[in-house]
């Protein structure tokens, strides 16, 4: 990522400028809503990079925003007022938006004036995000939109709203889903709070009692809500926030000398861990440019990014040796907060269940390849015995002897020069044989 050092010295110059107003914190990107610093990073360009010019963006990729966001937490900055919006409603409306959508929208969030929270989930429908029971009535000149959307982030401080809400008629629970932009100051809309276990409140219930939406604020086609937001998960769920969110307590701790020579080995295997994820997120942010939507490996993200964050609190429960306490400095405090955020993290943007469901199907992104899923199952048919089944270390010595550990490096790293569906043929093709060794693990931090 070496092209993106520039941008990345802009964006910590522009931390720079504020450190000091701001304590880092984990999920930054969710609980640090500061629309100064939101209106700050607009100034510098730096809201909607990935847009057209003519619509507030600079035009660059999807790479470039990993820089940008990679740095915002890493510093725990308060990006949450624009975070939504930036990640996922602008990127929906450019993608399927009319274009007087777009250049109503996105120039406004660019500039850090119009902010969004998410009105998917309902209390019936989370996992089953299809299950959605808010209507969609058509009107003259528009829609009705009435329902209860929970859990919705951040809603009582912005300006709008996505709503997945159902349109009447269609047999089947896909049919009819529709995503509409809703401005929150519309009549009949009301904002209740719901505290969390700590007593913060970001969470609401945001319901809707027959609000009054046009025409042109549906997002993409009357219908096809289905389609577009499962795409939409996958900006959701394949970005750095996903891996960093509680980044700020091995920071805190290792500027604060926490770690001793006991914790070396702990210490040193999560920053591989972080290594090979950043690599992940960063092959996730190609493939967004390269013009897919990498539904699989964006949910990989999620599910390996989110055990590393809950592992980081809990190697700083470990370093700090007793319960941490708030009033006993930098150290304390962020382990703290990261203990009473992180339960959070399996959740959210689908959870870890949900995520292992579709990395099991075989639907959403380029089918594994035949020849090579027929070479490794061919490979340790012998080992798959029904009198002795081969042990870790068996199948280990053949994986290894077979290059498999290596199978998604490039060439002249000395790897076999494949990419990552290689690896997935490769793990699925031992995991149908029911055998157990450290591929995925080795090959990702190879
Ligand atoms: C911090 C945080 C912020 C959030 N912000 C928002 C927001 O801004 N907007 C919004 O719309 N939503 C938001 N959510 C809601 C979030 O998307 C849902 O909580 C999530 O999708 C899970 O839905 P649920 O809570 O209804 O659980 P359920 O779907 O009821 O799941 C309950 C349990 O059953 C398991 N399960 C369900 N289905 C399956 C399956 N098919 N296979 C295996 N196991 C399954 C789940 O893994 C879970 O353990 C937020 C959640 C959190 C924690």
């Amino acid at each position: 990522m070496g092209e993106q050092n520039s941008l990345r010295d802009e964006v910590r110059a522009v931390i720079a400028t504020r450190r000091g107003e701001f304590a880092a914190q984990c999920d930054a990107w969710l609980y640090g809503h500061d629309p100064a610093f939101t209106a700050l990073l607009a100034e510098r360009g730096l809201i909607g990079i990935t847009w057209p010019r003519e619509v507030g963006g600079r035009a660059a990729g999807a790479v470039d925003r990993l820089v940008v966001t990679e740095e915002l937490l890493r510093a725990g900055a308060p990006v949450a007022a624009h975070w939504i919006a930036d990640r996922q409603i602008g990127p929906a409306i450019l993608r399927y938006g009319t274009p007087e959508l777009q250049r109503e929208f996105l120039p406004q969030i660019a500039a850090g004036e119009v902010t969004f929270c998410l009105g998917m989930s309902e209390s019936e429908s989370g996992s089953d995000l299809a299950a959605v029971r808010t209507k969609a009535v058509p009107v003259e000149g528009g829609y009705r939109i009435t329902g209860r959307k929970i859990w919705t982030s951040n809603a009582h401080r912005s300006t709008h709203a996505y709503v997945l809400a159902r349109v009447p008629g269609g047999e089947d629970k896909h049919d009819g889903l529709t995503e509409f932009v809703v401005d929150l100051s519309t009549p009949g809309i009301e904002v209740r709070p719901i505290l969390d276990l700590a007593g913060e409140h970001h969470f609401n219930e945001t319901i809707f009692d027959d609000v009054f939406v046009p025409s042109d604020r549906v997002i993409g086609a009357e219908g096809n809500g289905w389609r577009q937001v499962t795409e939409q998960l996958s900006f959701e769920r394949g970005g750095v926030e996903r891996v960093l969110s509680t980044y700020p307590v091995l920071e805190t701790l290792l500027r604060a000398n926490r770690p001793r020579p006991q914790h070396a080995s702990q210490t040193g295997t999560l920053v591989a861990r972080l290594h090979a994820l950043r690599g992940m997120a960063v092959g996730v942010a190609a493939a967004v440019d390269a013009g897919e939507a990498p539904i699989r490996r964006a949910a990989m993200l999620k599910y390996l990014g989110t055990s590393f964050e809950a592992d980081l609190v809990e190697y700083g429960r470990t370093v700090l040796g007793s319960t941490p306490r708030p009033g006993r400095g930098e150290a304390d405090r962020i382990v703290a907060e990261g203990i009473r955020r992180s339960p959070g993290g399996t959740l959210r943007g689908g959870t870890t269940e949900v995520l292992l469901g579709i990395l099991a199907r075989n639907d959403g992104e380029p089918q594994a390849d035949d020849e090579l899923s027929r070479l490794v199952d061919e490979a340790v048919a012998d080992l798959s015995r029904a009198d002795k089944p081969a042990d870790t270390v068996e199948v280990w010595a053949r994986a290894s002897g077979l290059g498999w550990p290596g199978a998604a490096v490039a060439e002249p790293a000395g790897g076999g020069g494949g990419d990552f569906s290689d690896l997935v043929t490769i793990v699925r093709g031992l995991a149908r044989r029911g055998l157990a060794a450290p591929v995925a693990e080795s090959a990702l931090a190879a």
